[in-house]
């Protein structure tokens, strides 16, 4: 089974606007991929879509074989989401941000322990973990967001622009982070409009361009063309 399959997919927003013209997309377990197109293009509503955040108005999604529309608990288990905008609450210190999380997840406590420790201790926010989220800086609200998205040990994780406004240090410390996940197994989409942050790290891409998709190839054969 495909990591994602999607058929077919479209969204038409409330006021009419067609986002999703119909796409077509597969992304297959342990590929690192990334979902590229200027602003405006579909990218943040494709992965909202993935992970039921926007409603489809056509086509079928798959999640590692789970159907989006008769098994969405399961798909949504398999994914982890870092959005775009920081949504944590202001006062919530992050140790307890990711242990709620957990909490939604089922996690017994003291797992969820073990696992915030870890990707705090791995992210550089050990030192923070009683500091609430407020008081932490974008590039620290960022890896937040990240620790937050695998504490439930997903086996997709989904990133919408995660470096945006990240310095280049953080955004480099960051990068590896994601590599040494992907190499334990874990299949990686990301949104970018940065060619170069595609470059440095995927292997797989789709271009998205007014809800249409108008390449889909590996990074190597894209790179061969440009
Ligand atoms: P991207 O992430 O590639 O920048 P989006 O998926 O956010 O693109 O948006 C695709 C298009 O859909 C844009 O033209 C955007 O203005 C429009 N759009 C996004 N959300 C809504 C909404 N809730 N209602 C109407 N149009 C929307
Ligand atoms: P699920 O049931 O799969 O956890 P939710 O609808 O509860 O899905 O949440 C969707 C996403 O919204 C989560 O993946 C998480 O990133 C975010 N989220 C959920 N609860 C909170 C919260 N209390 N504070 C901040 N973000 C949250």
């Amino acid at each position: 089974t495909a990591a994602i399959r999607i058929r077919g997919l479209e969204k038409v927003y409330g006021n009419g606007f067609s986002a999703l013209k119909g796409i077509d997309l597969e992304v297959q377990q342990g590929d690192f991929f990334a979902l590229l197109g200027p602003n405006g293009a579909g990218k943040s509503t494709t992965i909202g879509i993935l992970c039921s955040l926007v409603n489809k108005t056509r086509g079928e999604v798959e999640v590692f074989g789970h159907n989006l529309d008769r098994e969405l608990m399961a798909a949504k288990h398999c994914i982890g989401v870092v959005p775009q905008e920081f949504n944590f609450s202001q006062f919530e210190k992050c140790m307890d941000i990711l242990i709620n999380q957990a909490g939604y997840y089922g996690i017994p406590l003291a797992r969820a322990r073990e696992r915030a420790e870890h990707y705090l201790r791995r992210l550089g926010l050990w030192d923070k973990r009683d500091v609430p989220s407020r008081m932490l800086s974008g590039g620290m609200k960022r890896r937040l967001m990240i620790a937050r998205a695998l504490i439930h040990e997903p086996r997709l994780l989904i990133l919408d622009e995660p470096t945006a406004g990240v310095d280049i240090e953080i955004r480099r410390s960051m990068w590896e982070f994601l590599q040494e996940i992907n190499a334990q197994g874990i299949t990686i989409i990301l949104t970018t409009h940065y060619l170069e942050e595609a470059e440095q790290l995927c292997r797989n891409i789709a271009i998205i361009d007014q809800g249409n998709i108008i390449y889909n190839t590996s990074m190597k054969a894209l790179l061969k063309e440009l």
